[in-house]
């Protein structure tokens, strides 16, 4: 069932409750107050009745003495007959009961006693009246004896058509109410209910054709459906970076992968033409293998990355990992001076995975190495700033031109990003500084460096100035003190 459809019947069958109850209520106070009011008739005229007549009561003979002036006997739609008490005869009527002689309710005679009135809805013929009879007693010396009955009868039929003409009126009123209430909300709920339907047709039009480039045109006030609109294009912008960026991921891993495959490809050839081993189609080879196994590494510690893959955790002293790092480079540094700074007193320590921050500091460093002309410094400082171990890492390479720092789509420096890399612009096999090292790096090492600040709850900042180095400084929350381990 739809809900424009669910709506139309919970708003019809509500309104029709409230009209139910509602009109059900007038009725009733209608009927109540038309037999009060004939009830009150009743009863005046009986006491009038009784109050200004004298009673005389012969041994079978009952007579009621209604003086002149009163001549209720005579008033129009009050019925009056007295019947007497041994014969239960009628003995005296008002003037408009016509022919009729006979107790008004007969049964009435038998329920009643002498001390109180009985009032009951009869049908006489084919007219229903409300009979009201009351016992005449007379006082005598013995005590008070009942001599007879006075029983008046008011029609009710004039009432009662009126009453039902009334109901009838309500309850068509009240279908015609509903009917036209649920036309109206059908209509305005199909109206409210169709920025969905738009929604729905475009999303489906994307499950079915997946051109994620599709957005929810007319996105309408700014109302609840109006913010569903604006926040599925959101979402579906969200999807066609997503799906970009894997298509461009692949696209780059496919590259990276391809190039060295050929390049151990054709030294394979060539190997096999010359029928021996070669030194260099053999270096070529182990390192074109060692490139694609650093790549493969990356990429599965990425992918974990992006599955959530959970940091180990436990207290690390920053500045003496820093330290291991920085003489374990200095062995292949190429010529370059690779220096720890440190104005530390005691043990920096971190809450922290250490073989994680092992390769952040690895990956930062190499790059300074990298792009430092032989002979020239890297400096690694380690120092304690407002709760946070503060890391930098500074060389004097060429710098990284400022297009390449501006924040990309995600929000981060382009530099962060998977498969980025300045060289592209300059050559794929980056620099060549006089160290030793070349560049061939794969753009990857920056933004493991990212997660890894990102994972550890710290932030990572790059300076750069043309031609005057290029400074990474990463900050990590300082853990409390504990027992460390040893990293
Ligand atoms: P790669 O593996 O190619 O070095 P990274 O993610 O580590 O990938 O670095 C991305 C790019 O950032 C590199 O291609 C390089 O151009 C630039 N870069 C990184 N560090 C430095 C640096 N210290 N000096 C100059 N350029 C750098």
């Amino acid at each position: 069932m739809s809900i424009r459809l669910r709506l139309t019947l919970w708003y019809s069958a509500v309104l029709a409750v409230m009209l139910l109850a509602l009109g059900g209520g007038i009725y009733a106070l209608l009927v109540r107050s038309v037999n009060t009011n004939i009830d009150s008739q009743l009863s005046s005229t009986a006491d009038q009745i009784l109050s200004a007549s004298r009673v005389r009561a012969f041994s079978n003979l009952l007579q009621v003495v209604v003086p002149e002036e009163l001549d209720l006997f005579r008033a129009p739609d009050v019925g009056v007959v007295v019947i007497d008490g041994n014969s239960l005869a009628v003995v005296q009527k008002s003037q408009n009961v016509g022919l009729f002689s006979q107790a008004f309710d007969p049964a009435a005679l038998k329920l009643i006693n002498s001390t109180e009135t009985l009032m009951r809805d009869v049908a006489i013929g084919d007219t229903r009246a409300r009979i009201l009879t009351v016992p005449i007693v007379v006082t005598t010396d013995q005590g008070d004896q009942p001599v007879g009955y006075l029983q008046l009868a008011a029609p009710l039929n004039g009432a009662e058509q009126s009453l039902r003409q009334l109901g009838s009126l309500m309850v068509l009123g009240g279908v015609i109410g509903v009917l036209a209430a649920a036309f109206v909300g059908a209509f305005l709920a199909r109206k409210a209910l169709e920025p969905i339907d738009r929604i729905t047709q475009t999303a489906s039009e994307i499950a079915r054709g997946g051109d994620v480039q599709r957005r929810i045109t007319k996105p309408g006030p700014p109302d609840e459906v109006g913010r569903l609109t604006e926040t599925f294009n959101v979402m579906l912008d969200r999807l066609e970076g997503l799906f970009k960026s894997q298509q461009r991921f692949s696209a780059d891993i496919s590259h990276e992968l391809r190039t060295p495959l050929t390049t151990i490809r054709g030294n394979v050839d060539l190997l096999r033409r010359m029928g021996g081993a070669d030194k260099a189609s053999l270096d070529a080879i182990g390192s074109e293998t060692d490139r694609m196994i650093r790549l493969v590494g990356d990429l599965l510690l990425l992918a974990q990355a992006d599955a959530g893959l959970p940091l180990r955790r436990e207290p690390i002293a920053i500045d003496q990992l820093a330290g291991e790092v920085v003489r374990q480079v200095q062995v292949i540094s190429g010529g370059v001076q690779v220096t720890l700074h440190s104005d530390l007193k005691e043990p920096l320590c971190i809450d922290g995975d250490p073989d994680r921050l092992r390769q952040l500091l690895l990956n930062l460093i190499d790059n300074a190495i990298k792009y430092t002309p032989s002979g020239n410094e890297v400096k690694v400082q380690v120092s304690r700033e407002n709760g946070s171990a503060r890391l930098t890492v500074s060389d004097t390479g060429p710098g990284i031109p400022p297009e390449h720092l501006q924040p990309g789509p995600n929000g981060v420096p382009l530099i962060f990003e998977r498969f980025y890399r300045v060289e592209k612009s300059r050559t794929r096999l980056g620099p060549t500084n006089g160290n030793g090292r070349s560049g061939s790096g794969t753009g990857l090492g920056l933004s493991i460096a990212y997660w890894i600040v990102q994972a550890h709850g710290g932030r990572i900042e790059v300076r750069s100035e043309s031609d005057h180095g290029t400074t990474f400084t990463v900050w990590l929350p300082v853990g409390e003190k504990k027992e460390l381990t040893d990293s």
